[in-house]
């Protein structure tokens, strides 16, 4: 492996855009974030990314044929093998985009668009805490619930770029409904917003609309965890053994080396955790359970942006 190749990376989201110049060893060289821009639009939002990619090069000081391509992480449903993106629920207009080919229009070199959860589950693989395995699944829990499979050392996408939506497996047969429109999915129990959205419609219920007046978010719900708050705790504990489930059911599938868990959620702590292990020694077999390590993800907001690294460093064989 060269020493001396860097790329450009991408961790573009709905609400935070990162961008950074990354060495083939992994080294973050030049970082700038900012909010996204894309209220106004796909053309607004690209013309955004575009000037945010030259000012990385810029602020760098790296002549720009060092930098050998771009890697993007960024919301799905999209097509890693043709970088398209489709639809993305909070980024209006993004409908049957080619991204990859516009920005390698714009800047002459090789790109690759990996949905988010992909790259970061590529990136805890590659320099966080997923090192050293072969087989390895991170589970993403933050606003939704996302899924990435690494498989003999390679990202697993699937037939049709749909592999690791493991928010949208089913849990609970006829379920709470869920925003892909399904019932029962993981995600309307264990994201963000499904834990937030279940703990409001219980004390609305039990505080007759005293509290559901007031918007709850889920830094309420980390505070009264924190408290011991016992409205809260069956929550938690119901959204542990659901998560378990899923959990199990990846062991039983895969049986991966490591299931690492990033994102928000996780800092829910053992109140979360330790009911999730509960069920995973209850539905798993054994024998998968044995070789299985079940980490919290450690790279944090820099996962996302690596795994895009990560992934133009693969395609460039670098
Ligand atoms: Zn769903």
């Amino acid at each position: 492996m060269e020493h001396n190749t860097y790329v450009m990376a991408a961790d573009v989201g709905g609400t935070n855009t990162r961008i950074a110049v990354v060495s083939s060893q992994g080294e973050i060289h030049t970082l700038i974030k900012r909010d996204t821009h894309c209220k106004g639009g796909k053309d607004e939002m690209l013309s955004f990314l575009i000037s945010l990619f030259k000012e990385t090069i810029k602020k760098s000081q790296l002549p720009r044929e060092k930098i050998s391509g771009l890697g993007i992480g960024f919301p799905g449903p999209l097509d890693a093998q043709t970088g398209v993106i489709f639809n993305p629920p909070n980024l209006p207009g993004w409908n049957n985009i080619p991204l990859r080919n516009i920005l390698e229009n714009e800047f002459g070199s090789p790109v690759v668009i990996e949905n988010d959860a992909n790259a970061a589950a590529l990136g805890e693989w590659w320099k966080g805490v997923g090192v050293g395995t072969k087989s390895f699944v991170c589970i993403t829990l933050g606003t939704g619930v996302g899924g990435g499979i690494i498989l003999g050392g390679k990202l697993w996408h699937g037939a049709s770029s749909m592999a690791g939506e493991i928010g949208h497996t089913t849990i609970v047969p006829n379920g709470i409904p869920c925003t892909c429109g399904n019932r029962g999915c993981l995600e309307a129990y264990a994201s963000a917003r499904g834990i937030t959205d279940r703990t409001r419609r219980i004390l609305s219920e039990t505080e007759k609309n005293r509290e559901a007046e007031t918007p709850l978010t889920f830094k309420d719900i980390s505070h009264m965890v924190s408290q011991g708050d016992d409205r809260i705790l069956p929550i938690i504990q119901e959204t542990g053994v659901i998560l378990g489930i899923a959990v199990a059911n990846l062991a039983n599938l895969l049986n991966p080396e490591m299931i690492a868990l990033f994102g928000g959620v996780t800092s829910l702590g053992e109140r979360l955790l330790s009911p999730m292990k509960e069920e995973v020694e209850k539905r798993a077999f054994q024998k998968a359970r044995e070789p299985l390590r079940i980490e919290v993800a450690k790279l944090g907001d820099n996962g996302g942006l690596l795994g895009a690294a990560k992934s133009i460093l693969v395609h460039l064989d670098a």
